[in-house]
């Protein structure tokens, strides 16, 4: 995708003059990974970029698929809902945001991920639906490294035991970790997050691949990507500054 980013720049295409700083932010993001991927981590090794999407308007967002982002992230159901059918369906969407149980249903057949599995509440819920609609969810279990009061995400100390239960769920597979680290982060948190979801793999757990270490935002991507991230979640520094706050 960082190929397509550089070959569109080559290309000198003209831009709809709004969207102009979207690829010019795009260009800067692949020119951090390549860096990072080339200074901490083995060749060959696959990170991801997402594009979290959330206030950006579906325009803006497929302007950022046509230039090379294949992976989109969503927050809210309700916001994902009014903005799917105007989306390039040429991109994976997953979803990155708390998930209320009830709210399960709007998204179980259109995302191919749900990052944000914090409970055997929510992981039994995806599997009853999943089971419904003949498919297998995949999913990454959401740890709150921080120990934030206001994040979701299990403990850390709890994650073995829920990833274990999420396990004998049969219509759900647990593909990795997710973690928000909180901001301004020393390395030290990011290692810690390394080394367990390093654990966890080395576990092998039945039913469970450790695949997915989805880490790093606008921020910290850099080191994340350091720290062993391989799906990094990127909104403002891709979009700009979002246009209402979180909530
Ligand atoms: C908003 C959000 C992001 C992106 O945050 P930025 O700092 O804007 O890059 C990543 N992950 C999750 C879960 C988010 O809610």
């Amino acid at each position: 995708m960082c190929q397509t980013a550089a070959n569109q720049a080559a290309q000198n295409q003209p831009q709809q003059d709004n969207f102009s700083d979207v690829l010019e932010n795009l260009r800067e993001i692949c020119y951090n990974v390549e860096n990072a991927k080339a200074k901490y981590r083995k060749s060959g090794e696959d990170i991801k970029i997402m594009a979290v999407t959330k206030t950006v308007p579906a325009e803006k967002v497929n302007f950022a698929v046509s230039q090379g982002i294949t992976l989109l992230g969503e927050n809210r159901v309700q916001e994902y809902l009014s903005k799917k059918d105007l989306y390039d369906k040429t991109a994976e969407v997953q979803f990155i945001g708390r998930l209320q149980t009830n709210k399960v249903k709007y998204i179980i057949n259109d995302v191919t991920l749900i990052q944000s599995v914090d409970s055997l509440k929510l992981a039994g819920e995806i599997d009853r639906l999943a089971a419904k609609n003949n498919k297998v969810m995949n999913v990454l279990v959401e740890i709150n490294i921080g120990n934030e009061a206001t994040k979701s995400g299990v403990s850390a100390d709890g994650l073995e035991e829920l990833v274990w239960e999420i396990s004998q769920l049969e219509n759900v597979a647990v593909k990795g970790l997710m973690a928000i680290p909180p901001v301004g982060s020393g390395e030290d948190v990011f290692d810690k997050m390394n080394g367990i979801f390093l654990r966890v793999k080395e576990k092998s757990i039945p039913n469970v691949s450790m695949d997915i270490l989805s880490m790093g935002m606008s921020g910290d991507y850099e080191l994340a990507i350091k720290h062993g991230s391989n799906l990094v979640r990127i909104g403002t520094r891709l979009f700009g500054v979002r246009n209402y706050m979180e909530g």
